[in-house]
């Protein structure tokens, strides 16, 4: 059911949150044996938080516009005595003292927390295979991927366990997971939501955002979480922008364009449905142009030195004694070094590996200052390309889900994120619509971008994609 219809029904008095929260803990328990999208599921706070929804409908007080909609959230996401692992052995039974504001605007909106979701390791992967507790599998074939690092967040929603979830985008992780789920997925503008309580992974790339099942969905779930905050320092200091009057405009008379450097990244099957996506926004009454936005091929080569750099340095605050693990050692330093060595995963350490060097002295300016000046050039050629367009549309991921272990080399596994990073580097919004299928009847996504605090545009453009998806 669509997350506005539970709300009204909910709200109406129609049907009790209740009922619908033991309607997804029944499919829960039915299917996350098989899929694991789930680090935690929640039963007794989610039918706790239920009552409390009925209680307040039966009051006469209005529980808010997500009343009832049970909810799944990446387990990087602060929740108040509830278990917050990053999929890391580092945080395993760490236990927040305080909700993030995210956590805590969807609880305000009446939605309810039916669970933590995997992911790989601090949000560090495409596929969820880096988690340490064991991968999410893909709800279309268990023998492929959910995509990453938000793989369980995708999972859940598209197994139906979860109405909405909510995840993390530093490179992709909500984009290229939604689209290997055939869901919808969101990466808002740099500062529109709020990542008080977001365990840091890269922190000038770093974006929570919504996966739904439909635009409209994922539309309602931006406008409860984005807006100001004055927890984060990066919030943009204006109002949410409201989505869902977007959503029938149309596309006729807009001008998109398809950035030709992406346009040869992706496989056969998926360039197909591209093609076919783009024949369908033409149709609607758009004007499709072929634009070059030169950076973006510099796009890999820069985050893999930001985001390694910016971590290795958030993450030295697991050190044994303020969360989470401790492995004693003979002095402090030895205790450190063993927490370390024993909490983090490979995919992890190399990352602080590469981070540290990159920021050490004497190569700082070699590596991670050019990185930043190749930052600005992605900044400035989008800035260029939106004199001329309103959108541009892209591959998610150059190819459907692929099969646990077939990504063992690292840059065959940095590679998943080449259509999606450029949007983090330059701070603007993206999100993966579905559109259709490509090989073995996998889901294929494709991508809406738009200009920085162009949501608007953005969810206009995205649900012309969806009304034309096959
Ligand atoms: N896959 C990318 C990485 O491994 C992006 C991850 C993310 O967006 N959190 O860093």
């Amino acid at each position: 059911m669509a997350v506005a219809d539970i709300a009204t029904r909910v709200r109406a008095g129609d049907s009790t949150a209740v009922a619908v929260v033991e309607e997804y803990l029944a499919k829960i328990r039915s299917t996350d044996g098989d899929v694991h999208a789930f680090n935690l599921v929640t039963a007794d706070v989610a039918l706790a938080q239920a009552s409390a929804v009925d209680d307040a409908v039966a009051s006469g007080h209005d529980p808010g516009p997500l009343a009832g909609v049970p909810i799944a959230l990446k387990d990087n996401m602060c929740t108040e005595g509830i278990d917050t692992t990053c999929s890391s052995k580092i945080l395993e039974g760490w236990k927040p003292p305080y909700n993030g504001t995210v956590v805590d605007r969807l609880r305000d909106a009446g939605a309810i927390l039916v669970g933590k979701t995997n992911l790989d390791e601090f949000a560090m992967g495409s596929s969820t295979e880096n988690s340490a507790f064991g991968p999410t599998k893909n709800p279309h074939d268990l023998g492929r991927v959910p995509g990453g690092s938000s793989g369980g967040s995708a999972a859940s929603v598209a197994a139906g366990m979860a109405a909405l979830s909510f995840g993390s985008d530093t490179g992709g992780s909500i984009r290229q997971p939604a689209a290997l789920c055939g869901v919808v997925g969101v990466k808002p503008t740099y500062g529109a939501v709020s990542r008080y309580g977001l365990i840091a992974f890269a922190s000038s790339l770093d974006q929570i955002g919504p996966f739904a099942t439909t635009v409209e969905d994922a539309a309602l779930a931006l406008e409860v979480i984005a807006g100001h905050d004055p927890l984060d320092s990066t919030s943009i200091p204006s109002p949410a922008p409201a989505l869902l009057p977007e959503l029938d405009k149309g596309v006729d008379g807009l001008r998109i364009g398809v950035i030709s450097e992406l346009a040869n990244a992706a496989d056969p099957d998926v360039a197909e449905r591209m093609t076919a996506a783009l024949g369908a926004l033409e149709a609607a009454g758009a004007k499709i142009v072929e634009v070059s936005v030169p950076a973006v091929v510099y796009g890999l080569t820069a985050y893999y030195l930001i985001a390694p750099a910016e971590a290795s340095s958030n993450l030295a605050r697991f050190d044994g004694v303020r969360y989470g693990l401790r492995v004693d050692g003979a002095d402090v330093q030895e205790m450190m070094i063993r927490t370390r060595t024993a909490g983090f995963g490979d995919e992890v350490k190399a990352r602080i590996m590469l981070g540290t060097f990159a920021l050490s002295a004497g190569y700082y300016d070699a590596f991670y200052g050019k990185a930043q000046r190749l930052r600005t050039m992605v900044r400035r050629d989008f800035d260029a390309v939106y004199q001329n367009v309103d959108a541009l549309i892209s591959p998610t991921s150059p190819s459907i889900a692929f099969e646990f272990g077939d990504k063992s080399d690292p840059l065959a596994m940095y590679k998943c994120d080449v259509c999606t990073i450029p949007s983090n580097l330059g701070g603007d919004p993206a999100m993966s619509v579905p559109f259709g299928t490509g090989d073995h009847s996998m889901p294929v996504g494709v991508q809406v971008l738009a200009p920085p605090n162009g949501e608007q545009m953005m969810f206009r453009v995205a649900a012309a994609v969806e009304r034309a998806a096959p």
